[in-house]
């Protein structure tokens, strides 16, 4: 699956969103800082990663090892958001 990083966080432009053939590209407006990438819906058309203006979305296989920490939270945002929303404060704490 793609996966989205952190230059989303607080940016949210959700061009990735309008692009994506399966809809499977989600976050709560107002309660996310970041969009979070299904991996069990995403067919890996690669739609996304292009259409990004802040190159947040990569390939699984293709994820900055600085930012591998991002596959785990897109999953996670699926089970737990709360989790979720914890991890990215954490990493990028809010302004
Ligand atoms: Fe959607 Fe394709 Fe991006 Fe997967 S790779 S999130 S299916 S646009």
């Amino acid at each position: 699956a793609y996966v989205i990083t952190e230059p989303c966080i607080d940016v949210q432009d959700q061009a990735c969103v309008e692009v994506c053939p399966v809809d499977c590209i989600h976050f709560d407006e107002g309660e996310d800082r970041m969009l979070y990438i299904n991996p069990d819906e995403c067919i890996d058309c690669g739609a996304c990663e292009p259409a990004c203006p802040v190159t947040a979305i990569f390939a699984e296989d293709d994820v900055p090892a600085d930012r591998a920490v991002y596959k785990e939270i897109n999953v996670l945002w699926y089970s737990d958001k709360a989790a979720a929303r914890a991890k990215v404060n954490e990493l990028k704490p809010p302004a």
